[in-house]
């Protein structure tokens, strides 16, 4: 149950996002391109990540262009694990 209470905390579930869309590195939604930029946490919700493409000098976030997006909390309702 430690791993299940780990997931209802937000960090664990954007891991998780994060891992199954970019399993080989960050790329930008929009464009594709992985000349993306850390650009640190949504300082609403910590445990989302932001980043900014260098093509376009374009913001986005683990969530952006996912079904999860918008959704800053719960992603629990969302996403299974996280239950
Ligand atoms: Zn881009």
């Amino acid at each position: 149950m430690s791993r299940l209470n780990d997931l209802i905390g937000g960090e664990k579930c954007h891991e998780e996002v994060r891992r199954m869309r970019w399993p080989h590195g960050t790329d930008c939604p929009r464009c594709g391109s992985n000349k993306v930029v850390k650009r640190g946490r949504n300082y609403r919700h910590r445990a989302c990540r932001r980043y900014t493409c260098r093509n376009r000098a374009k913001c986005f976030d683990d969530l952006t262009a996912t079904i999860f997006m918008g959704r800053h909390p719960p992603l629990s309702v969302w996403f299974p694990l996280c239950t």
